[in-house]
């Protein structure tokens, strides 16, 4: 039973969460429309209760709308991250992933998610993918926090808790065999992985992510197929964390959306997943990125030239990519959102165009998220999630860690002073 206090309280926050009764008009200096690569000058984009009305060149401003000057900035879809941990913070002292487990409550570790997905969202990421690793769904509080308002953040499609063969990612020893818990949720037999995958969803996951291969005994493509069936009829996708060829190659077969990291896929591989429609979400490690992980500066080149080789042939396979980042890590000076946005020098360094990286940054990933008819565009009927930045970013996409504007759900978040006036 809903009591009517709450329904009314509800009611209030989904009231300023999406901005209704207010109309905003963005005036566009260049706009970018990444599913076609084509930038049109001198747009006007009109927003209402939280959605985009209308846009174009000769769209009428209403008497007492506000409006927001961009003119001299281009415009684009907010981006997606499609590869998250917002409620894993790894200190650079304490990169060893038990230790998280031990020391830190479920409850910290959503706070400080709140701090990461204010971060990233500032940062101009408007929807992520959480896919894990977040205690004991701190992912589902956070999400429902910045929801109901609570919080400032990102869209988020969450995976709750991963889904592995018994001891998850780690190697633990038989005195503590719980102790991937609550990260993982070991499931082995059939009966285990549906009552894993309903579990999930319970609780508040969107997703669910699976760990395919870093155990010496891995989920063979049936499991898969399993484990997809059943996440497919509740409705959700199926992500899943691969290491090997062969983890990625049963992957494929059994039907995954997506395949995360799959760094070790051989060009076959590759070409499987590309005729299997599966979605590669390669968390392409530049070499700065991965030195942040303390394993020396030998291991991150080695690490980032792996990652480097597969984005290049991913690539000229074509088979469809979404950004996703993996950041799980504190740098000092750097927050979450300059950490995920320096992925997009892998991209560079892979000689990928810009107009290409763009799509797999916002409209592919929507696609993954299954959230196309509600985000990743600027067209009338959906969700006004819109950044700014200085230059036109098929010029110099550098220019994307330099968002000076933000605006999701048609809520300003980050504007550059005094860019915003009312008439
Ligand atoms: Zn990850």
């Amino acid at each position: 039973m809903v009591c009517r206090f709450t329904a009314l309280a509800l009611a209030l926050s989904l009231f300023c969460a999406f901005g209704y009764g207010q109309v905003t008009a963005i005036k566009a200096g260049k706009l970018l429309d990444p599913e076609t690569g084509n930038v049109a000058a001198n747009q006007v984009i009109l927003i209402e209760n939280g959605k985009i009305k209308s846009v174009g060149p000769d769209v009428k401003v209403p008497a007492g709308a506000e409006v927001i000057d961009l003119s001299r900035s281009t415009v684009l879809p907010g981006l997606f991250d499609a590869h998250t941990h917002l409620c894993y913070t790894s200190q650079p002292d304490q990169r060893n992933q038990f230790f998280i487990d031990m020391t830190e409550t479920t409850a910290y570790r959503a706070i400080e998610g709140t701090k990461n997905a204010k971060d990233i969202l500032e940062a101009g990421f408007t929807t992520v993918r959480d896919v894990g690793n977040n205690g004991r769904y701190a992912d589902t509080a956070l999400r429902e926090a910045i929801e109901n308002d609570i919080v400032p953040g990102p869209t988020i499609i969450n995976a709750g808790r991963i889904i592995a063969p018994f001891g998850g990612q780690y190697h633990i020893q038989p005195d503590r065999p719980e102790l991937g818990n609550p990260e993982y949720l070991y499931a082995d037999t059939h009966d285990e992985m549906i009552k894993a995958i309903r579990e999930n969803i319970q609780y508040g996951a969107l997703m669910i992510k699976i760990v395919v291969d870093d155990q010496k005994y891995i989920y063979s493509a049936e499991d898969i197929k399993f484990i997809v069936d059943e996440v497919h009829r509740a409705g959700l996708k199926v992500a899943a964390h691969c290491m090997t060829t062969e983890g990625a190659r049963n992957a494929a077969l059994g039907g995954v959306d997506s395949i995360e990291h799959g760094f070790r896929m051989t060009d076959e591989v590759l070409q499987l997943a590309k005729d299997r429609g599966v979605v590669l979400v390669g968390t392409d490690f530049p070499e700065k990125a991965a030195e942040y992980l303390g394993q020396g500066p030998e291991f991150a080149k080695a690490f980032h030239t792996i990652f480097l080789d597969r984005l290049k042939r991913a690539y000229k396979i074509g088979i469809t990519m979404a950004y996703g980042t993996d950041t799980f890590f504190a740098v000092p000076g750097e927050t979450r959102g300059t950490l995920a946005i320096s992925y997009i020098d892998s991209f560079v360094e892979a000689g990928i165009p810009a107009k290409d990286t763009l799509k797999i940054m916002t409209t592919n990933a929507a696609k993954l998220l299954g959230v196309e008819k509600q985000r990743g565009s600027i067209k009338p009927g959906l969700f006004a999630d819109i950044i700014a930045v200085p230059e036109n970013p098929l010029d110099n996409i550098q220019t994307l860690k330099r968002v000076s504007f933000v605006m999701k759900n048609g809520k300003v978040v980050k504007s550059a002073k005094n860019s915003s006036i009312r008439f």
